[in-house]
């Protein structure tokens, strides 16, 4: 089991099934990992005294995140593509700003939207990321790199929504206040507009949460050339879909 797919409650979950143990060990556990940046369980203040129960939570968990291929920086803005498991490259630009900085990340290799204009769409999807692999992109930037993420957006390779159980398990790990603790305000999930989905989020009841529609286009005919999931899902469907969005009118953004 992969610790980056899993909140504070979920790993306390797990501790119970496996050990009998609860919340004082998973946020014990969360914290070291997660707010030190620090992947050795062994090394838990709170677990001094427990070294076999540490060494078995450390065997029973994976606490890798995804390897660094290579980075590339202009103008302040930094490309850092990972490596995952099965030799796929995903992406996430760290973009920095006045008083805080933006981490875009992947929440796909590849993407089956086509949109004419995107190159990661011209190569059509591999495979959906696992929530583990879309937390690992921001624990690597921010423990591996040492960089600060304040704000993230779901930008990179990829519809979140077109992987929506992964990219929202994620949104609940990088959200817990026992970890990362990135409030859900400063994420934006950016879709080529999947109604359904928009409707599924909607649903979760997190009005704080940021959504982004890539429009590119105001009438249909121009917008199904450039992005083909509008012939299926026209403008009108879209208009309906974010009308139904809780927090549509305070923070939606049309881009
Ligand atoms: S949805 Fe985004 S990643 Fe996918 S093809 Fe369109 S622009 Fe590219």
């Amino acid at each position: 089991m992969h610790l980056f797919s899993l909140t504070c409650t979920d790993l306390a979950a797990a501790l119970n099934e496996g050990w009998g143990k609860g919340m004082f060990h998973a946020a014990a556990v969360y914290r070291q990992v997660f707010k030190r940046g620090n992947s050795d369980i062994a090394a838990t203040p709170e677990l001094f005294s427990a070294a076999v129960l540490a060494k078995e939570l450390q065997h029973a968990f994976d606490i890798s995140a995804p390897d660094i291929a290579h980075m590339v920086e202009q103008d302040g803005v930094t490309k850092i593509v990972f490596n995952l498991a099965d030799s796929l490259r995903v992406e996430a630009v760290l973009i920095p700003m006045p008083r805080r900085s933006t981490l875009c990340i992947s929440s796909q290799a590849g993407c089956r939207m086509g949109c004419i204009f995107c190159r990661t769409g011209a190569g059509g999807l591999h495979r959906n990321l696992s929530a583990d692999e879309i937390v690992g992109q921001v624990y690597a930037v921010r423990h591996g790199l040492g960089r600060a993420v304040d704000n993230i957006v779901f930008m990179g390779m990829g519809e979140p929504l077109d992987n929506f159980d992964n990219v929202v398990q994620a949104i609940r790990v990088l959200s817990d206040q026992h970890g990362l603790d990135i409030a859900r305000s400063r994420m934006t999930v950016s879709t080529a507009g999947l109604p359904e989905g928009i409707k599924r989020l909607g649903e979760l009841g997190w009005p704080r949460l940021n959504l982004a529609i890539s429009l590119n286009a105001s009438n249909d005919m121009l917008r199904s050339k450039l992005m083909p999931i509008n012939r299926i899902h026209p403008l009108a469907s879209l208009k309906q879909a974010l009308q139904g969005y809780p927090s549509w009118q305070k923070r939606g953004l049309l881009y």
